[in-house]
C-alpha cells in the first residue's frame, strides 16, 4: 500500500491541490518518523497533527506516506505567500550558490539593507525609520524592549492579560499564559507588568472604558515616569485572536505619546497582509514607535524585525544590537522575495476575500449552533470560540475534539487561546477557493457530530 505510493520531490503551488488521504494518520511511515521524534528530541518540543511532512505548497501539506491535507495554519502564520513559493525558493537558490554567512556585524551586505529599507517603508507613519534584523520573534521583542530601555532611561514594560510574545526569559515575563508557555520555567525578568486587555466578548466595555481601565491600572501601580514601554499585539494571536474594542489602542498609543513611553506592536502573528492590511495597526489608525515583525516576513526562512523611529532605534550605542545569525542572507534574499509577492500580487486584497469566507461561512455555523460563541478576527486571520450554551464558560474539551476531527480527516487547524477554547484559521493566501471551502466543509461536518 503506501510502499507503492510516489512522493512529490518538490513541493510550491504546482503540487496537486486536493485533500487525499491514502492512510488513516499518522499512517506507518509518519508513526515511524514519530517514534523516533519520541526517542530523540527532548519531550518539550510538542507537535499537534500527527504526520511527518515532504512537500507542502498552495493550500496542501503532503507527508510521508501520501496523505495530502489542507493547510489552514500556515505553520503558524508563517507562509502567508504560500510554502515553497517559486519566489522565494528561486531567491534562497541563487542566494546559497553565492554565500550563505558573513554575520553582518563583520561584512554587511545588501540583502540585508534592502529588507531594512522595505520596512522602513512598508510599516505605518512617515517618519524617519530604522531596522535591525534578528532570527526570531522573540528575539525582536527582546531587542524592542531593549531599544526602549535604553531610549528613555527607564526599566517598566507593560504587557496586556492573555499576550503572547516569545519564550526567552524576558518574553516569557511577558506572556501570560503560565502552561505551557512558563511553568515550572522561571524566575522571569523584573519589572514587567501586566495591564488588562480590552476582549469585547468577555469584558463587554466599549474601546475607551477598557483603555481607561488599563491606563488607571498603569498610572497607579507603575507610574509613566518609570515606564520604558507599553507592548501589544494589535489582535492577540496565541491569546484567542482577540480583537480590541475600537478606541482601545489609539487611546493607549495616545497615552503613550503623551507620557514620552514607547508604545510597541507586536505585530509577529498579524504582520504581512495577514490581517488584510500590510500591517495590522493600519486597520486600528495607530502609528506605533516600534514594530516587531517575524512569521509572515521570509516565507517560512527564520527572520525577525525591529523597526520603527529612526530616534528611538539609533538610542542603542554601536555593538549593542546584533547577533551571530541576524538577518542571514538566504533569510533576507526568502524576505526580499516574499515582500515583492506582498506588494505586487495585492495579498492584502486576498487575505481580505479570504476573510470574507471565514467570517460568513463560521458566521452561519455560529447562526446555528450556541456552542460558538464568538467568531471574530480581520483577513486571513479568524477564529470560533467555543462555550458552554448554557453558562458561556470556555469549553476547551469540545475545541480539542474538533481540532483533532479535523486533523483527522485531512483539515490542518491549530487551537490557541488562553482556555484552550479557541480555533485559529491562518491559511496560507495560495489556497484556493475550492479548497478552504472544502476545509470549511471538513469543520462544519466534525462539528455537527461532536
Ligand atoms: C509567535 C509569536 C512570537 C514569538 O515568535 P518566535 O519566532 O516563535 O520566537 C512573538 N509574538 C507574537 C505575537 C507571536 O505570535
Amino acid at each position: 500500500m503506501s510502499s507503492t505510493v510516489t512522493l512529490p520531490t518538490t513541493g510550491g503551488p504546482a503540487l496537486p491541490q486536493r485533500r487525499h488521504l491514502v492512510t488513516s494518520l499518522p499512517g506507518p511511515r509518519s508513526q515511524e518518523i514519530i517514534d523516533r521524534k519520541a526517542a530523540a528530541v527532548a519531550a518539550g518540543v510538542g507537535h499537534s497533527v500527527p504526520i511527518a511532512a515532504v512537500a507542502a505548497g498552495g493550500g496542501v501539506v503532503v507527508d510521508v506516506d501520501g496523505n495530502s491535507l489542507i493547510d489552514l495554519g500556515s505553520g503558524i502564520a508563517v507562509t502567508t505567500v504560500g510554502n515553497a513559493h517559486p519566489g522565494v525558493v528561486a531567491a534562497v537558490q541563487e542566494q546559497a550558490a553565492r554565500f550563505t554567512h558573513t554575520c553582518f556585524m563583520i561584512s554587511p551586505y545588501e540583502q540585508y539593507v534592502a529588507v531594512a529599507e522595505a520596512l522602513n517603508r512598508l510599516t505605518p507613519g512617515g517618519h524617519a525609520k530604522k531596522s535591525a534584523l534578528f532570527n526570531s520573534g522573540a528575539e525582536a521583542v527582546e531587542n524592542a524592549v531593549k531599544i526602549a530601555r535604553k531610549a528613555t532611561g527607564r526599566q517598566a514594560v507593560v504587557a496586556f492579560d492573555h499576550a503572547y510574545h516569545g519564550r526567552t526569559n524576558l518574553t516569557m515575563a511577558l506572556t501570560a499564559k503560565s502552561m505551557p508557555y512558563k511553568s515550572g520555567f522561571g524566575p522571569f525578568a523584573s519589572e514587567v507588568y501586566r495591564a488588562p486587555m480590552s476582549y469585547p466578548f468577555r469584558d463587554g466595555l466599549s474601546g475607551a472604558d477598557a483603555a481607561a481601565k488599563a491606563l488607571s491600572l498603569i498610572e497607579k501601580q507603575i507610574g509613566a515616569e518609570n515606564l520604558a514601554a507599553v507592548i501589544i499585539e494589535p489582535i492577540q494571536g496565541e491569546g484567542g485572536f482577540i480583537v480590541p474594542a475600537d478606541g482601545f489602542l489609539p487611546a493607549l498609543a495616545d497615552w503613550c505619546r503623551e507620557n514620552g513611553v514607547v508604545f510597541i506592536a507586536d505585530e509577529v502573528q498579524t504582520g504581512f497582509a495577514r490581517t488584510g492590511a500590510m500591517f495590522a495597526s493600519e486597520l486600528f489608525g495607530i502609528v506605533p514607535d516600534l514594530i516587531t515583525t517575524a512569521k509572515g516576513i521570509a516565507g517560512g526562512m527564520p527572520l525577525a524585525a525591529v523597526t520603527g523611529r529612526a530616534e528611538i532605534m539609533d538610542a542603542a550605542h554601536t555593538g549593542g544590537l546584533g547577533g551571530t545569525y541576524g538577518g542571514n542572507p538566504l533569510a533576507c534574499a526568502a524576505a526580499l522575495a516574499a515582500i515583492d509577492a506582498f506588494e505586487n500580487d495585492d495579498l492584502p486584497a486576498r487575505a481580505r476575500a479570504i476573510g470574507d469566507v471565514l467570517l460568513e461561512r463560521l458566521g452561519a455555523l455560529q447562526a446555528a449552533d450556541p456552542r460558538i460563541g464568538d467568531v471574530r478576527g480581520r483577513g486571513a486571520m479568524v477564529a470560533a470560540e467555543f462555550v458552554d450554551p448554557a453558562t458561556g464558560a470556555p469549553d476547551a474539551a469540545l475545541t480539542a475534539a474538533v481540532a483533532k476531527g479535523c486533523i483527522a480527516e485531512g483539515v490542518i487547524v491549530l487551537t490557541c487561546g488562553t482556555y484552550g477554547n479557541v480555533i485559529r484559521f491562518l491559511p496560507p493566501l495560495s489556497i484556493g477557493d475550492d479548497l478552504l471551502s472544502e476545509g470549511l466543509d471538513v469543520l462544519a461536518g466534525v462539528l455537527a457530530r461532536a
